[in-house]
């Protein structure tokens, strides 16, 4: 499979090229040429295969011709070691739990897949990478974990000062090893934007191997795909129409699941669920698109004023009518997402994060909105509701059980470098 940029201004490339580079060098983001369907007979067979079987066969689409069968499916074992669990909430609603993972968020998938893959490709040359991220919290928590004492690989971790969660910055900072964490003076989007800044400057990229693996990297992207299938798979009755609502923040997880719908998967419509930061929904509903200073909320992984994968979007599906066919997006308020706790809880006694919270709100208004009666409607829970004990206890009373390797976590020190938001600091600990 080859892989072409989003603005169609420079050549094609291989996965490996796609994995390294991060971005294309016309500036835009790598995307499969071209999505072939998946066989009938794998969606007839699918819920008697395991997750990770259904990963290799979707992996191999993509990556089939680079690296050999075995090897992936070593790749994925070892990446994909915990379960996304379907629970059911009623008879329409469910929940997807994608927090099984070690740092209890679905950043987990990219982050674990794509560190496998850049050390399988490493080991070809003897080259040291450095990774650079951007991240608003679990992104950054997901790759630490996943590069955590990978030979060869170093990793600098950009993140906002105050503007993520306790427990957010303590994941982030706690490793050590070769996970370095930058604490910036700015937001979310001058972290993005300093890195964006590192990548296209001549003198780092001359001295140094940089890769990203924030969700513009295509390693990352992919391997969301594959819980889309495994959803499918545990559904009882797949013959209801199927809905998926996504908390979404840069959208690659939304992004992911157009691949899988792409690839075949037979569902009716997405929800992009925002907070406040609602550039998205507005750009539907509107057609047109403004990038904004990200606002801070509760639900602080979805603080995003300029989604990146917004190009990927547009390079699927070309104008905001065609994407308004796929998907159905809104937003909802702290305080809204405060009742969407509550109301839950008190129906059903789960207890959900802020950010699946968005995704369960906007899965409601959807169906408010199109009066279906009977249907599977799969709401993503991106993260663990312990990691926001602040939030989730005030509006429930009720205490979370933490779970074990974050108690650890918790008690560990933090190490950081603090600097401003200006690019020269960054370009100076890069080189320095
Ligand atoms: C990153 C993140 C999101 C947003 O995902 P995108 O792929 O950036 O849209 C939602 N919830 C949680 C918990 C996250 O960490």
């Amino acid at each position: 499979m080859k892989f072409c940029s989003t603005n169609k201004k420079s050549g094609l490339v291989s996965f490996k090229e796609a994995l390294f580079r991060g971005l294309a060098d016309d500036g835009g983001l790598f995307m499969p040429t071209e999505i072939p369907k998946l066989s009938k007979d794998f969606f007839n067979n699918i819920s008697s295969l395991s997750f990770q079987e259904i990963s290799c066969t979707v992996a191999r689409v993509f990556l089939g011709d680079e690296i050999p069968p075995q090897t992936l499916k070593q790749i994925i074992d070892d990446a994909i070691n915990f379960d996304a669990p379907l629970v059911e909430i009623d008879e329409n609603i469910k929940v997807l739990e994608l927090f099984h993972g070690p740092t209890l968020a679905f950043k987990d998938f990219g982050a674990r897949f794509m560190a496998r893959t850049i050390s399988y490709f490493r080991e070809q040359s003897d080259h040291e990478v450095t990774i650079l991220v951007a991240t608003s919290g679990d992104t950054g928590s997901a790759v630490a974990n996943g590069f955590f004492n990978i030979e060869g690989i170093k990793v600098v971790l950009l993140y906002p000062s105050q503007k993520v969660s306790h427990i957010q910055e303590q994941q982030l900072t706690t490793l050590g090893g070769n996970i370095s964490a930058l604490e910036i003076e700015g937001t979310f989007d001058d972290c993005q934007r300093m890195v964006k800044e590192a990548f296209a400057d001549k003198e780092i990229t001359s001295k140094i191997t940089l890769s990203s693996a924030n969700s513009i990297n295509i390693a990352r992207l992919l391997p969301q795909s594959f819980y889309y299938f495994s959803a499918y798979s545990q559904l009882k009755d797949r013959s209801k129409s199927l809905i998926f609502s996504v908390p979404s923040g840069n959208f690659g997880n939304l992004t992911a699941g157009l691949i899988a719908y792409e690839m075949g998967l037979p569902l009716e419509r997405f929800i992009a669920a925002t907070n406040i930061n609602d550039v998205f929904p507005v750009f539907l509903k509107t057609g047109i698109f403004n990038a904004k200073a990200s606002v801070q909320t509760i639900s602080n992984a979805m603080d995003v004023g300029n989604p990146s994968n917004l190009a990927r979007i547009i390079f699927l599906y070309g104008n905001p009518q065609r994407i308004a066919e796929k998907i159905f997006s809104c937003s909802f308020s702290d305080a809204e997402t405060k009742n969407g706790i509550k109301d839950l809880y008190s129906k059903t006694a789960y207890i959900i994060d802020p950010h699946g919270a968005v995704g369960y709100l906007a899965l409601r208004e959807y169906i408010d909105q199109t009066h279906l009666k009977s249907y599977n409607g799969i709401v993503l829970e991106t993260a663990h509701p312990a990691k926001f004990p602040e939030v989730v206890e005030e509006t429930l009373y009720v205490k979370i059980e933490m779970p074990e390797n974050l108690k650890a976590c918790l008690e560990k020190e933090k190490i950081t470098t603090k600097i401003s938001n200006d690019f020269r600091e960054l370009k100076d600990f890069l080189l320095g």
